[in-house]
């Protein structure tokens, strides 16, 4: 009996063995898929600005475009463009490098949300060529958020650039901010492109995008989320998305009210 006992066991450590080595080998390979992703979507993401920004340089050199206003307005417009997509992605990987060392630091503040709200959206709409319409309602007529200025910005930007992104013209985003149970909560809805069941909830790691190719074809890093979701809870807050593909999307942040 003591020797069926023992087999018996060393069956069921045989097999935990062989499940946790294969574990490890997938956990493995998808770190490596996910790091040459990243390392494609970055080359992608730092060349092509680079590039335009060339071209555009080289426009004005070339066909003395500075003896016509119109069209080196253009090439210096084209330009402040891509150096803010620059500025925005190295900022994005910066943030992300900050996590790691766990070096972020939130200077709270008590923030005039509609004056942030407002002034973002007008940045985000111009940044783009797309056909943009954007509401925002204040329905629970909150006046002030404690938060990180900043940090909240651009979590809300990170939002509403993927929203911008993974549309089809004209997209339409709904900003709607409530009050629940002491808390801010933000509903950010898109009419875009939607995220796969299976994705949903994977959205907010690390380097996770939702596959390409017959999906779209939106060069991205898969840190924007990464990042709203560890501003949100480093406010105590929170992040979730509910989403189907051809529905759109909608983002919901929570983050507590101090005073109610
Ligand atoms: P990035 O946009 O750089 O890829 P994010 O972390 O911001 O990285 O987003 C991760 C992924 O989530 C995206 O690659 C995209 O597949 C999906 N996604 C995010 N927001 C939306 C949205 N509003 N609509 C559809 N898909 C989205």
């Amino acid at each position: 009996l003591v020797a069926l006992l023992l087999s018996g066991l060393l069956i069921v450590f045989t097999i935990f063995c062989f499940y946790y080595i294969i574990h490890t080998i997938i956990q493995q390979k998808k770190l490596t898929e996910l790091k040459d992703d990243f390392i494609n979507n970055m080359t992608h993401e730092l060349k092509t600005p680079i590039a335009t920004i060339t071209v555009a340089i080289e426009g004005l050199q070339k066909y003395n475009a500075l003896n016509d206003p119109e069209k080196t307005q253009r090439y210096l417009q084209t330009s402040r463009n891509e150096l803010t997509r620059l500025n925005d992605l190295v900022g994005k990987v910066l943030n992300v490098a900050a996590f790691e060392n766990k070096e972020v630091r939130l200077n709270k503040e008590r923030v005039d949300i509609d004056e942030l709200v407002n002034d973002l959206v007008a940045s985000e709409t111009l940044k783009t060529d797309k056909k943009v319409n954007v509401s925002y309602d204040n329905k629970g007529s909150i006046k002030y958020i404690e938060a990180d200025k900043l940090h909240l910005r651009n979590v809300l930007a990170n939002i509403i650039d993927n929203a911008i992104k993974y549309c089809d013209e004209p997209v339409d985003i709904n900003i709607n901010l409530y009050k629940h149970n002491n808390n801010a909560v933000f509903s950010i809805k898109d009419n875009g492109i939607g995220i796969p069941t299976a994705h949903v909830k994977h959205i907010f790691d690390k380097f996770h995008r939702v596959p390409t190719g017959n999906v779209h074809n939106v060069k991205g890093t898969g840190l924007g989320l990464n990042y709203v979701k560890y501003i949100v809870q480093a406010h105590g807050g929170n992040v979730s998305v509910k989403s189907e593909p051809g529905a759109g999307s909608e983002f919901i942040i929570t983050l507590p009210l101090k005073n109610g």
